[in-house]
């Protein structure tokens, strides 16, 4: 099973080689609309036919070496397949790479890349994450960009083959909630205290941008948006680090939230619910199951309802067995725990009914346990 991973590098280049990608990727953009043009006389999203049709052209038009001249093409298909794409215009903010117009060095950190002129060697600033994943590597292919703020990345693709996922010794079982973002089923819980309230900081400093209305207002807003957006990337990237190495080290499945529907399940306050459904949870969904398809780590979707009010020690299902948002008291059996952690010793009941797991050591009750999850393809497994 192969898995695509996009490494995002930032580019040191020299003044002249500023000028001299800035006028790569006005050539390119130009290239595209030129072809595109050419695409939709035609009506045909055919590389051959398009090749054909636009090539030459393009190469005495806007100077393109070959190989950029071909991505151009490539590009302007893909795009105006898509139904959506079909009008738009190319914007000179990126550029396709291939192995023959692109190529990594390892000993220097650099990329050595076909601009418009001339072949040209660029120095990065790498951070250690970069140069850990671009070690040893080969990259064919990558994406020259330009962010907004005018800074130049290289976004190089690796494709890897993933490890078949192994089969499971044991399940962890993941509460994502409000007061903790994620609790595993032995009570360690990763807080989201920290974003939360960087969030409601920001929250109030983008209401008082909304009203101002102002052209600076709106860009201070951006800037806002931008940050709150990295922190909580940054934080799931950690929470989901984690869980994947404990899920490793003691070769288990992951049993998580299957995430469809949580808007529906979600009976919390107003101000809670839209957190909830945010991209941030679903974020963190999408990271715990690419990380774990590249382990090779199973991860178990399971339905989770019902999880906050059933204990996990008896099974009694009630409303009233959570007394308040933090706290679970059975009423049956008197069972006291954190409600996330309850919560999260469901999850993974219902995680090993769904995949049932060979040598279990605290197998418990798991068959009073009510279910309502029915068994699905698991997600780690390649479908
Ligand atoms: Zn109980």
């Amino acid at each position: 099973m192969e898995t695509v991973r996009t490494i995002a590098c930032k580019l040191a280049p020299t003044e002249e080689q500023r000028t001299e990608l800035e006028v790569t990727l006005v050539a390119f953009a130009d290239a595209c609309n030129f072809a595109a043009e050419v695409a939709r006389s035609l009506h045909s999203t055919n590389k051959v036919t398009l090749q054909h049709a636009a090539y030459q052209d393009i190469r005495q038009k806007f100077g393109l070496s070959a190989n950029l001249a071909i991505r151009a093409i490539a590009r302007v298909c893909a795009a105006l397949k898509v139904p959506a794409k079909r009008h738009s215009l190319f914007e000179p903010t990126s550029v396709d790479y291939d192995a023959r117009i692109f190529s990594f060095r390892e000993w220097d950190w650099t990329f050595s890349m076909t601009l418009l002129h001339s072949r040209e060697h660029l120095a990065t600033k790498m951070g250690n994450y970069q140069r850990r994943q671009l070690k040893g590597c080969l990259p064919t292919s990558a994406t020259l960009v330009k962010r907004r703020d005018g800074t130049f990345f290289v976004h190089v693709v690796l494709t890897e083959t993933a490890p078949e996922p192994e089969e499971p010794h044991g399940v962890i079982g993941v509460d994502l909630g409000v007061k903790n973002l994620a609790t595993t089923e032995d009570g360690k819980n990763f807080s989201g205290d920290a974003v939360e309230a960087v969030r409601k900081r920001y929250g109030r400093m983008r209401r008082t941008c909304q009203q101002a209305g102002t052209k600076s207002a709106t860009r201070k807003l951006q800037k806002i948006r931008m940050r709150e957006s990295r922190m909580r990337a940054n934080e799931n990237h950690r929470m989901s680090n984690r869980l994947i190495a404990k899920a490793k080290d003691t070769k288990s499945a992951i049993a998580c939230e299957n995430l469809a529907g949580i808007g529906d399940r979600i009976t919390a306050r107003k101000a809670q619910r839209s957190r909830l459904k945010g991209w941030a949870f679903l974020q963190l969904r999408t990271f715990i199951t690419y990380k774990a398809k590249r382990e090779g780590i199973v991860v178990l979707p399971v339905d989770p309802r019902n999880t906050s009010r059933t204990c996990s020690a008896c099974g009694h299902c009630e409303k009233r067995n959570r007394k308040s948002r933090d706290e679970f008291v059975c009423r049956h059996c008197g069972l006291t725990l954190p409600a996330d952690w309850n919560a999260a010793k469901n999850m993974k009941v219902r995680g090993e009914v769904m995949h049932p797991v060979v040598g279990v050591a605290d197998a418990g009750p798991r068959n009073l346990v009510e279910t309502t999850n029915k068994p699905r393809q698991f997600i780690g497994s390649g479908s």
